[in-house]
């Protein structure tokens, strides 16, 4: 079994944002060589998200609106988390994004469904943050 490893790091210029990662976790399977197996993808940090969906801008809005009002990042003061940091909604944020997904690959492919692609949700950004990929299979 072939087994490959990388780390991904992703900057954003706002505080939120969705990231199509589909071309990344492209270019680090076929630098794997992997033709049959499993593709993790995981956010190494817990105000951030890796997740399947539609690569649909009014569906990314819908989202951002959605955990909003789930999770409001204003007033800071509404959370305990807050004292030393400011970030207590994007930990809630990321909490119902997920941390990961798992994506099989079949001849050397992300064998998706149509409209599957991977975003990294970023929830407390403008730093570097890193998505990990591992890659086990044949
Ligand atoms: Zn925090």
């Amino acid at each position: 079994m072939k087994s490959y490893r990388r780390e991904l790091t992703f900057h954003t210029n706002t505080r939120r944002a969705y990231v199509n990662i589909t071309p990344d976790i492209e270019r680090a399977l076929a630098e794997s060589g992997i033709k049959e197996g499993l593709c993790l993808v995981n956010a190494m940090h817990i105000t951030a998200s890796v997740f399947i969906n539609d690569n649909e801008s009014g569906l990314h809005s819908d989202f951002e609106r959605w955990l909003e009002k789930l999770a409001p990042e204003k007033p800071h003061s509404q959370y305990a988390h807050n004292g030393y940091e400011d970030n207590a909604d994007a930990h809630l944020k990321r909490s119902i994004m997920g941390r990961e997904v798992v994506v099989a690959i079949t001849n050397g492919k992300l064998d998706f469904g149509t409209w599957e692609r991977i975003f990294y949700g970023e929830f407390d950004g403008m730093r570097d943050k890193r998505v990990l990929v591992k890659i086990i299979g044949e």
